[in-house]
């Protein structure tokens, strides 16, 4: 534990007793155990050997980074905190010079500008030689302790050195710093980490709606340098930049877009486009409905007449906006209480009420005088059928029964109902009537015949006989 602790703060000796480094080691561990934050930052390394101004330098840099340069009060106070005291000169190189009097003093090894305004011991510098071109740092208990002098360079004292500790790797993307506690990393804009190591880091951005987003960069999707490119659906447009990026301060350069709605020509198939803020709506044509307008309005299908059939068509479907039906009935049915043909309207309602097959019916018959009649019903229905029948006495003429038709007409003439002495009448004078008819026709056969004849022999009286085979054909 104890070596270790004297290691870790890599004070060193390099030349002297074993006791005087045992002593150097022991005060450094009373003095506080703040010194072990030391190791996070430069270390400090000083010889017991005396040396000029050049021989310092080299011997730092040989065997640590430099000559120790200061780059501020509170690092001056610390250096001289854990230099062993002298009480007279010679006292400690310190990493500051210049070349001629009229220079600058400047630090060397390192790039510190520092210069307190009382880092200076009363009177100096005062370049008591002309030459004092080199600075010691008083280590003592005198009222100038952690005061420079300003020293000819060829003079011999003791070198004071530090170790850097910042090396390439100590900040990824960054400068490593380093103060009497620590190192650390200032970080180029847009990393950050212990070590520069980490990108900064955007807020991942919201997906526009009806959009989409696609992001990515070298340090991640949505870090320093990322980029998100955003583009929207069919019918929309984007409204913002279409590509923005992730910046040093991890906040975005420019809003995110947003998808406006825009009509276009397939925005809606039967109506009119109209435009608002984040979508784009139909006003449909009569008869059509959907976003789209795309779907014609449906009426509810019909229902069959019984006793009947139906048949239903149209562009837009069967039963939709301009449809139509037609219905039909049975033999011997009509159609009643609607219409043969009806359709469908924009509203989505047929223009008519269905029809209904009802059967035909044909009147009443009242039955032939001297008789009476059978009929089935009370309503004589299409193939109905009435029979008749004469009273005592009578012969019936014409047929026993008669049928109700599919148009409601009575099928064939109705019979009536003859007396016995009127029926043989009428037989007697048909049968009269009749000889006298053919008697008439036979006459009226034979003048036609003869007059014929007639015609023909007046012919062939000047001119050459017709053969007589001509002849006898013109009379058959
Ligand atoms: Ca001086």
């Amino acid at each position: 534990m104890f070596l270790g602790q004297v290691k870790s703060v890599r004070v060193s000796l390099s030349r002297g007793t074993a006791s005087q480094a045992l002593k150097w080691a022991l005060m450094i561990i009373f003095t506080g155990s703040s010194l072990i934050d030391v190791t996070r930052g430069w270390t400090y390394h000083y010889s017991q050997e005396v040396m000029n101004w050049t021989q310092t330098r080299q011997w730092c840099q040989t065997n640590y980074t430099d000559m120790v340069a200061i780059q501020s009060q509170e690092e001056n106070d610390y250096l001289v905190s854990i230099l062993p005291n002298r009480t007279k000169s010679p006292y400690y190189w310190i990493g500051i010079t210049r070349t001629h009097a009229n220079e600058t003093w400047t630090w060397v090894g390192h790039n510190s500008t520092w210069i307190g305004n009382e880092s200076w011991a009363q009177s100096e510098p005062n370049n008591n030689h002309i030459t004092e071109f080199c600075v010691e740092i008083y280590v003592n208990n005198g009222a100038n302790r952690g005061r420079w002098n300003d020293e000819k360079c060829a003079n011999k004292k003791y070198p004071v050195c530090y170790q850097a500790q910042c090396t390439n790797a100590s900040c990824e993307r960054g400068k490593c710093s380093e103060t009497i506690n620590k190192t650390s990393c200032i970080c180029e804009p847009g990393f950050e980490g212990d070590r520069c190591q980490t990108a900064v880091a955007c807020k991942e951005p919201i997906k526009p709606h009806h959009g989409g987003m696609r992001c990515s960069g070298r340090h991640g999707d949505h870090s320093f340098e990322s980029t998100c490119s955003f583009l929207c659906e069919e019918g929309f447009m984007l409204s913002g930049p279409s590509v923005f990026s992730c910046n040093s301060s991890g906040q975005w350069d420019d809003k995110e877009p947003q998808c406006t709605a825009q009509c276009t020509n397939a925005s809606c198939e039967r109506g009119k486009c109209s435009e608002t803020i984040n979508k784009t709506s139909c006003i449909c044509e009569p008869g059509f409905e959907g976003d789209r307008c795309q779907t014609a309005v449906a009426c509810k299908e019909p229902i069959k007449p019984h006793h009947g059939g139906m048949r239903c068509s149209g562009r837009h479907g069967d039963h939709s906006f301009e449809s139509t039906c037609s219905f039909l009935c049975e033999e011997g049915f009509m159609l009643s209480g609607g219409p043969s043909v009806f359709s469908c309207n924009s509203s989505g309602q047929w223009d008519d009420k269905e029809p209904q097959c009802t059967v035909v019916e044909c009147s009443a018959l009242s039955g032939p005088d001297d008789g009476y009649i059978n009929c089935p019903g009370s309503n004589q229905t299409f193939n109905s059928t009435c029979r008749f029948r004469c009273s005592m006495g009578f012969l019936l003429l014409g047929s026993t029964e008669v049928s109700c038709g599919s148009d409601g007409r009575w099928k064939g003439p109705r019979p009536f109902c003859a007396s016995y002495k009127h029926a043989v009448m009428a037989l007697a004078s048909c049968v009269a009537c009749s000889a006298v008819c053919c008697l008439c026709f036979c006459c009226y056969r034979k003048r036609k015949k003869r007059t014929q004849l007639r015609s023909v022999l007046k012919l062939y009286t000047t001119d050459t006989l017709p053969p007589c085979h001509d002849v006898f054909t013109s009379f058959v």
